[in-house]
């Protein structure tokens, strides 16, 4: 997506470690105009696949995931980053690594809100060695929801997660790919993206 990778290329900052900061549009201060814009196109990618939720995780991935609710006019849920297992009632739960704080949470989401025979839309912000996705999508394996679609913000191509996600056939779409970034120059270099909708 033309308006995501000049956004990235002009106010992203290579920080150390191979991470992308993008603070000022879309993880700290957001750009609610850029994120209409990425709901379009994931309606686009996605919208024909009889999808009745979007689940993503906390907290970054919910102003985007918000957006796209409302062109896909579903609920949209969020597993919560969980230390305590304290919310009421029976949850789904996975572990899911942090890549960027280099922890481990267990995200949880009720059984109330992700069921047997759901079509889930799956949104987050970054896919890096894709240990968030691989989280989400075994909730709703245990749900016996169908994921009928992935959609990321930013994915770093040279990280493990696309390719563990492709090589399971599932339905994802990045709306940038990141090849590589030169943290001496702070320029990023995109990938081209399959910009097909899903089959
Ligand atoms: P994964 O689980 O695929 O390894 O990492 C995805 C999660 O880590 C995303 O939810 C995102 O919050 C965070 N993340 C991974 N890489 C980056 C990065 O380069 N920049 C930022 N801002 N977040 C990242």
């Amino acid at each position: 997506m033309e308006l995501l990778e000049e956004r990235i290329q002009s106010d992203g900052k290579v920080a150390p470690g191979n991470v992308l900061k993008v603070d000022s549009f879309l993880n700290h201060q957001m750009d609610p105009q850029l994120f209409n814009e990425m709901a379009k196109e994931w309606y686009r990618l996605f919208g024909h696949k009889k999808i009745n939720k979007i689940l993503t995780i906390e907290s970054s991935g919910i102003g985007m995931a918000s957006l796209a609710g409302l062109y896909f006019n579903v609920p949209v849920i969020f597993a919560k980053k969980s230390k305590s297992i304290n919310i009421e009632g029976e949850v789904y739960k996975a572990e899911v690594e942090s890549f960027t704080h280099k922890n481990t949470n267990t995200v949880i989401v009720s059984k109330d809100f992700i069921n047997d025979g759901d079509r889930v839309l799956l949104i987050d912000d970054f896919l890096a060695e894709g240990s968030a996705m691989l989280g989400l999508i075994q909730i709703c394996q245990e749900a016996g929801a169908e994921i009928e679609g992935i959609g990321i913000a930013i994915e770093k191509g040279f990280q493990k997660g696309g390719e563990r996600l492709r090589e399971r056939n599932l339905p994802l779409r990045s709306l940038a790919i990141v090849e590589s970034m030169d943290p001496e120059t702070g320029t990023v270099y995109f990938r081209e993206n399959d910009i097909t909708p899903v089959d």
